[in-house]
């Protein structure tokens, strides 16, 4: 049903993805992954994705991120226009009716998407990060049910981790699941969920340990909860700085009961879940925020290549054309960093090093390029009216979500003095 739709919506662009298994195989034999070597060469199902991907980004989303991004009104017609074109939920696997592309032709998809408003990007991206513990923990029933029902309408879902008093010390979160005979109690309170009021299920991490001293890798246990559950209550659209069309909101969970059925993998297994799913999801955010400072990027030469200042254009003054070489050097090696990152977790390795690489370079430069992109507008680039004001308050988040510049930091160099010491 997903493939019909996808091949029809996307003749009419003029462009169609493959079917999945044609899809499949041709990856298979010609996927850098499976061939060895060193190639920087896409194959030509990438090169197909990304030019889907780039066309209805440039058509259909960019005109349209300003008016989203003034009135904050979710962008559910974009988002399932994407659905149609099968631009989104690419990570689930075949077996549930999905596309099961690798993490490296996603985030090649996410990348684009971003350019046209990351707003967008970030609510498409979040049923990504609320599907992942469902694709690497879930049994067969909990994937063919809850993944499969994404790809027969466009629904969405959301990654309930974050608490008003824990968001970077995961292990300080204090929602409780009970187990009360074949079901589990749940109550606390979530914060700055994306997608927290649209979602149709929630990925939800919770405690069940009640001893302190019991250690975080046993303490929580990861459900899979039905967003309609008794004793759900959504909190208010947060007003936020940037990307202001996703639906970021508190959740607070009062006696909602879950069955036992929905908990993956079993009591204790929650924390290597919900932190295990940053390897996969870490490379498409800094998709995303390369994607941004492309756009900040292409948005700054074009108007280097129009103003003119003291007779001449103001690419011709070398403080603004250096400005501008720093900033193209800046999003190719986050470009590089995204992809080393997917490549490393498609050839089956543990990627933690690289994600994070990826992930605080990419936040840090998509700020750093986004600012920079308003300074070369000068005066306009303060202004609403130019389209490089959205684009630094879009980026600052990317140095926040799926854990902060810090964080990012935290781990790499715990990466790093592992490695050093083998
Ligand atoms: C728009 C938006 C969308 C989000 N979407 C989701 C979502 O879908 N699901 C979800 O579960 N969460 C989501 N989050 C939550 C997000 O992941 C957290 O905000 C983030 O992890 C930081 O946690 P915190 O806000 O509690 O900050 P804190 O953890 O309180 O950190 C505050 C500051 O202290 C620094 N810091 C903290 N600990 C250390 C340390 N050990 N060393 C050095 N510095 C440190 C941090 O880097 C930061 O600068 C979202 C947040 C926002 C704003």
């Amino acid at each position: 049903m997903l493939l019909n739709k996808v091949v029809r919506a996307g003749i009419q662009t003029g462009l169609r993805l493959q079917s999945t298994s044609a899809t499949a195989s041709a990856r298979a034999a010609t996927s850098p992954v499976t061939q060895g070597g060193f190639c920087f060469e896409f194959t030509e199902q990438q090169k197909e994705f990304q030019e889907l991907a780039r066309k209805f980004a440039r058509e259909e989303i960019v005109p349209a991120a300003a008016s989203y991004d003034k009135s904050g009104e979710y962008p559910f017609p974009i988002i399932k226009r994407a659905w149609e074109l099968g631009l989104m939920n690419s990570h689930i696997p075949e077996d549930c009716g999905g596309m099961g592309l690798s993490i490296f032709d996603s985030c090649l998809i996410t990348e684009e998407l971003a350019y046209g408003c990351t707003g967008v990007q970030t609510a498409i991206e979040a049923n990504s990060l609320g599907q992942m513990p469902v694709i690497l923990a879930g049994n067969d029933e909990q994937r063919k049910k809850y993944l499969g029902r994404m790809t027969e309408e466009p629904l969405m879902c959301a990654y309930g981790v974050t608490e008003p008093g824990a968001g970077s010390d995961v292990a300080g979160i204090k929602t409780r699941a009970v187990k009360m005979g074949d079901e589990y109690v749940v109550n606390g309170q979530k914060m700055w969920i994306t997608n927290g009021g649209k979602a149709n299920w929630f990925f939800l991490l919770a405690r069940t340990d009640s001893d302190p001293k019991c250690s975080a890798s046993k303490a929580f246990t990861g459900f899979i909860v039905d967003a309609d559950t008794p004793g759900i209550l959504i909190g208010r659209k947060e007003l936020n700085m940037g990307q202001r069309c996703s639906d970021t909101r508190g959740i607070t969970f009062e006696d909602v009961r879950i069955p036992k059925e929905n908990v993956l993998i079993g009591e204790g297994a929650g924390f290597k879940i919900a932190m295990g799913a940053f390897d996969k999801t870490r490379p498409p955010v800094a998709a995303g925020a390369t994607g941004l400072a492309q756009r900040a990027l292409d948005e700054a030469t074009r108007y280097s290549l129009e103003r003119k200042t003291f007779g001449r254009l103001i690419a011709e003054h070398q403080a603004v054309s250096f400005l501008l070489a720093e900033m193209a050097m800046k999003v190719e090696l986050a470009r590089m960093a995204y992809q080393r990152s997917a490549w490393e977790v498609d050839s089956g390795r543990r990627n933690t090093y690289y994600a994070s690489i990826a992930k605080a370079y990419a936040g840090d430069i998509a700020n750093q390029v986004a600012s920079d992109a308003v300074q070369v507008f000068g005066g306009n680039g303060f202004n609403s009216e130019y389209p490089v004001e959205k684009l630094m308050r879009d980026a600052k988040i990317y140095q926040i979500y799926e854990g902060t510049a810090q964080i990012q930091r935290l781990i790499i160099s715990r990466e790093h003095f592992g490695r050093f010491k083998k």
